[in-house]
């Protein structure tokens, strides 16, 4: 199939060419959204055909479910059962933003775009271009990251292009996402809210607006090798205030548990001060390319968690695409909630290979 390109970098006169996705959507077809974390790949979430496509296109587990996404607050009534207070609060808060909800689902949602759960996660994101195509759809869009599963997540149109072009009908070209990471995954389900997949929206952030308890799923904590499904082995040493045990509960989002956002590349993170770290990638940099290797570096200095979770994904394609053999990345400090978000991606990237220096 040829995957059409449409640029609405320039919104005001992208009226034909959303009509044009819009209908696709409706006629059950695919099409690449930009969002305010990462591009999304749409489909019609109410129509499990559709469903069924965006797992075969991306090469994603089927148990794997997809975020549903709508344009205003009043979408939800048709998707979720039950929705409490709490839920209630946040959505004021944050919606349209960087956070998704899970709720009980409604009998509308088919089990092939909840992965086969009896519940469903919705979002309603910040980006007038993802809202507008929603609009136009006339549906909810189910849209996990427009990305062939495993790889890591894309955050440039360009990036969908190179995973997804020949399978899907189209691609929306806009500017690129400037969250970097995917959206914080609250469970809604349970009395206490349990944050399932970190983002930029902090438990202080949900707990302020609930005035009550929020906790993280205790399976963010466990060091998991970097392909489960394959059975592989954890290498290198895990990050103590990360990672407290090398085994435990499943998560509960079942997405969490597979191999994520891993380059061609090896990837090595380097745990420490900021000039041990330099210091000992440095010399492992000279020893690789003594070898013949050549090697990345992805040191972020002084930079702040939040840039660095707009560029992490865009870096580890750069250095695909640039052939190199090993990527040497520092670990970020977990005791910033966004730092701990971000360090989520980049151990999953590196198969938690850690090295403390
Ligand atoms: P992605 O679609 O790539 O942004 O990934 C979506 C994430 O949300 C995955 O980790 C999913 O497992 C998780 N997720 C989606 N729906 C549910 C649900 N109903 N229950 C638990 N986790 C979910
Ligand atoms: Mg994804």
């Amino acid at each position: 199939m040829e995957t059409k390109l449409l640029d609405v970098t320039d919104l005001e006169h992208a009226g034909e060419k959303l009509a044009y996705a819009g209908s696709v959507l409706r006629a059950g077809g695919l099409v690449a959204f930009p969002t305010e974390t990462v591009y999304g790949l749409g489909g019609d979430a109410l129509n499990p055909n559709a469903a069924a496509d965006i797992y075969k296109a991306k090469g994603r587990p089927s148990d794997n479910p997809l975020i549903v996404h709508i344009s205003e607050i009043s979408g939800l009534e048709q998707l979720a059962g039950r929705v409490t207070d709490k839920a209630e609060k946040l959505m004021e808060a944050f919606w349209p933003g960087p956070l998704t909800m899970i709720f009980e689902k409604s009998g509308e949602v088919p089990l092939a775009t909840t992965g086969g759960l009896p519940t469903v996660a919705v979002r309603m994101p910040d980006h007038p271009v993802t809202l507008a195509l929603i609009r136009e759809a006339g549906c909810p869009l189910a849209g996990p990251s427009a990305n062939l599963s495993g790889r890591p997540s894309p955050t440039r149109w360009e990036h969908v292009y190179e995973d997804l072009s020949g399978r899907i009908d189209a691609i929306l070209q806009a500017e690129p996402c400037r969250v970097g990471i995917e959206s914080t995954v609250l469970d809604m389900t349970e009395d206490t809210p349990a944050i399932l997949r970190p983002g930029i929206i902090t438990p202080e952030m949900i707990r302020d607006k609930i005035g009550g308890k929020v906790v993280y799923d205790p399976a963010l904590f466990v060091n998991r090798p970097r392909d489960v499904s394959a059975g592989g082995t954890p290498g290198g040493r895990a990050d103590g205030s990360l990672l407290e045990q090398t085994d435990g509960p499943a998560p509960k989002a079942p997405g969490m548990k597979y191999r994520h956002y891993a380059p061609r590349a090896e990837m090595i993170l380097y745990q420490g001060g900021a000039a041990a770290v330099r210091q000992a990638a440095l010399k492992r940099k000279a020893a690789e390319e003594a070898a013949g290797r050549s090697v990345g570096l992805l040191l972020f200095e002084g930079e702040d968690a939040r840039l660095v979770a707009r560029e992490f994904f865009a870096e580890l394609r750069k250095m695909d695409a640039s052939g190199v053999d090993i990527i040497l990345a520092a670990a970020l400090d977990t005791s910033d909630p966004v730092g701990f978000s971000v360090m989520n991606r980049m151990l999953k990237s590196a198969g938690y290979r850690v090295e403390q220096v």
